[in-house]
């Protein structure tokens, strides 16, 4: 079955998480293969990265490019574009299904980040692709001209109503709180703006369209409301990408608070194992670090 493996490594995600993790499996002279959707994760939907420590300010196109070309000095191998399906032990290695085929390893590094939260109202899927959308970097070039609505209050939210105010008619950002969120550089820039206009207090009800997005329903303090637009971006968060994780892999319910996260903090048979046999101190770092987002998740089989 060793025989079997296909690397002595493999990373889901290539995220800046993904990709710092296999920088530093590669340096250790691992057979590292990366497997991953895309390159560079929710870095390649930010139209700028502020205080990434190096650059006071660069644009996440820019950002990615240079993660790839950084990864490209060592001998990783990378399955880009490729969906990881599910993920079990069988033996005694990992085997990672995903949309080429099968991929074996005896150590496994989770750093697949997070997906945006879905919104939960009826129009919502239905519209998914047609008005509604969940990246303004991907998206905004698409509503030029139009009357578009952000849904959220966070850093999020208003980088996106930021990127979309530079190209859409207007820009309605709905958010559920009576302040803005995020930071006060980007709240001073939305409240300065002159063609987004914030709604407070605003709970969403429904999206609604025939074909195409043409309107949002919502509620403010019990009046119901309605505005056409073509375009939706819901920025209300995101979720732990992990529904590739097999049930082994504990996970905790996703924290709440402050616009603050909880990833899952994972936790299979074989790492619990492996934990008996760390030094004092060495066993919770993993657990304080709470499986945190840029900080990758590591499955390996106990010795
Ligand atoms: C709009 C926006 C602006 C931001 N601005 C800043 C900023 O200015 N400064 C800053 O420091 N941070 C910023 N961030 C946060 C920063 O981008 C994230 O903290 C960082 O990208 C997290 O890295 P990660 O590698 O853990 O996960 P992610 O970036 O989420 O990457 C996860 C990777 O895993 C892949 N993946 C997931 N599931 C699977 C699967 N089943 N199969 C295969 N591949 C999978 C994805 O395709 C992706 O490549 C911003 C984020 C957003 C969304």
């Amino acid at each position: 079955m060793e025989g079997s493996r296909d690397a002595d490594v493999i990373i889901v995600g290539a995220g800046p998480a993904g990709l710092s993790a296999g920088v530093y499996c590669a340096r250790k002279m691992l057979r590292t293969l990366v497997i991953s959707q895309n390159v560079g994760g929710q870095a390649a939907w930010s139209w700028e990265v502020e205080n990434y420590l190096g650059y006071q300010l660069i644009s996440g196109a820019e950002l990615v490019e240079r993660f790839r070309a950084h990864l490209e000095n060592f001998p990783v191998k990378l399955l880009e574009g490729v969906k990881v399906n599910s993920l079990r032990l069988k033996g005694k290695l990992f085997t990672v299904s995903h949309a080429e085929g099968e991929s074996r390893s005896p150590a496994v590094i989770v750093a697949s980040g997070k997906v945006p939260k879905p919104l939960g109202v009826p129009g919502e899927s239905e519209f998914r692709g047609k008005g509604v959308a969940y990246c303004a970097t991907c998206d905004a070039p698409l509503f030029r001209g139009k009357r578009v609505a952000v849904i959220g209050g966070g850093n999020s939210a208003l980088d996106a109503a930021l990127q979309l105010g530079q190209l859409a008619r207007e820009v309605c950002l709905l958010t559920l709180e009576d302040r803005l969120g995020g930071d006060e550089i980007r709240r001073r820039a939305v409240l300065d703006h002159a063609r987004i206009k914030v709604y407070y207090r605003a709970v969403v009800l429904a999206i609604r369209g025939e074909k195409f997005v043409r309107g949002i329903d919502f509620q403010v303090d019990g009046d119901r409301r309605s505005l056409e637009v073509e375009g939706v971006f819901v920025e209300i968060g995101s979720v732990p990408s992990t529904d590739f994780l097999p049930p082994e892999v504990e996970l905790q319910p996703e924290g709440g608070g402050g616009g603050g996260f909880q990833q899952p903090h994972h936790a299979p048979r074989a790492l619990r194992r492996r934990r008996r046999h760390q030094r004092p101190g060495e066993a919770d770092n993993h657990r304080r670090r709470g499986g945190c987002q840029g900080r990758p998740l590591r499955l390996f089989l106990p010795p």
